[in-house]
């Protein structure tokens, strides 16, 4: 392990988690021979904040960096602000039930996105593995499970995963590429929608977003033309980065000329898994995403559109990953913190961690897509 290379990222992408917690220790053990060292401090309070925080720890996290507040120091006075949001939440916290959780259930994806939210966890859960965590969900009152990938129409237990669903009476939406969609996926009546990403219509614009071998746009209509035959809600997903946003305006006219009833999901480009340079080439601003969804909003009242920018985002979801390790995100570059296991940890002490918003959307049951 090279601890370098940890400590300089300090975050959690595609890095195995024994060496996560095995830095903190050693930082630990550096912290307490000096206290007054700003680069070391600065990490082991992001590292107890990455690492299933109790309270006490997000309490420590701040002694750890308060000496330093005043120096102005970048990233000193974010971690500062994700803390204050914790302490000022956890001033709200009341036990909650979870309504909808997310799940990246398979670790396979037909395309490739810069800046996929995405670890694609080498462990793959096996399908009794599932089943066991599905029976968790539900006693603990989860109705609503939105799946993703990878791609969850190349997961070969997909249809075993529907049944057991089903039986249990709970409902799934599922965010697919969509190059696999079949229409025996819907025997099941408690698929409640399909996400299908389309980020504009323009093909060179389509492909810089989402790589892929496949033509974006042809599939996106055969898979329109089939859905609509069916009694299943359907969302598009797009995400506005500098790639596109200029172009969101024509494809607001296509979805709109061509489409009724839908629901159109629009959401700000996240660096949080991105390298530099691949921020740089997509990254716009909340305010830059805003006044563009504003106009959309105005002028498309029939698409029936969702926003929402990073800072909305940011601690309001809860994603189980593929190997069964569970997380949430912050904003911006590197801000995935982990909350649990879902196979091992109580999902109570998860959804009530302090770093969960108490105004995340997945508490409430009234809004169908967020
Ligand atoms: S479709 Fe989803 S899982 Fe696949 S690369 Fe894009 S963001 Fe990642």
């Amino acid at each position: 392990m090279q601890f370098k290379k940890l400590k300089k990222e300090n975050i959690m992408n595609s890095l195995n988690l024994n060496d996560l917690f095995k830095l903190k220790e050693i930082l630990e053990n550096k912290v307490v021979k000096n206290t007054d060292n700003i680069s070391d401090n600065y990490q082991l309070a992001f590292l107890i904040m990455q690492l299933k925080p109790t309270i006490y720890d997000v309490e420590r996290a701040y002694n750890l960096i308060s000496p330093f507040i005043g120096l102005k120091i970048k990233k000193i006075n974010r971690l500062n602000s994700i803390i204050n949001l914790v302490l000022t939440n956890h001033k709200k916290t009341t036990n909650r039930n979870l309504d909808r959780i997310n799940w990246s259930i398979y670790n396979k994806c037909p395309i490739i996105c810069d800046g996929c939210y995405n670890d694609f966890r080498n462990k793959q859960l096996s399908i009794l593995e599932i089943k066991e965590i599905v029976s968790k969900l539900k006693e603990s009152k989860v109705m609503n499970i939105t799946i993703s990938g990878g791609d969850p129409l190349l997961w070969k237990d997909l249809y075993d995963f529907l049944e057991y669903t089903y039986s249990l009476g709970l409902q799934i939406g599922i965010d697919t590429v969509g190059f696999n969609l079949d229409k025996k996926l819907f025997f099941n009546e408690n698929i409640k929608y399909i996400g299908l990403p389309l980020d504009s219509i323009n093909k060179k614009i389509q492909f810089k977003m989402r790589k892929s071998r496949f033509d974006f746009l042809s599939n996106f209509k055969e898979n329109m033309n089939m859905i609509n035959q069916l009694n299943v809600a359907i969302k598009i997903n797009t995400m506005a980065s500098k790639i596109n946003l200029h172009t969101l305006c024509i494809l607001g006219e296509y979805l709109n000329d061509n489409y009724n009833n839908i629901f159109w999901s629009i959401y700000q480009w996240s660096p949080i898994r991105a390298k530099l340079f691949t921020q740089q080439e997509f990254e716009i601003t909340i305010a830059q995403f805003e006044e563009e969804v504003f106009k959309l909003k105005q002028k498309f009242p029939n698409l029936n559109i969702n926003s929402k920018n990073n800072e909305e985002r940011s601690f309001n979801h809860i994603l189980i990953q593929n190997d069964g390790t569970v997380i949430t995100f912050g904003q911006f570059y590197g801000e995935v913190f982990y909350l649990g296991n879902i196979l091992e940890d109580n999902l109570n002490d998860m959804i009530n961690n302090p770093l969960i918003s108490r105004q995340s959307t997945k508490f409430k049951s009234s809004i169908i897509f967020q």
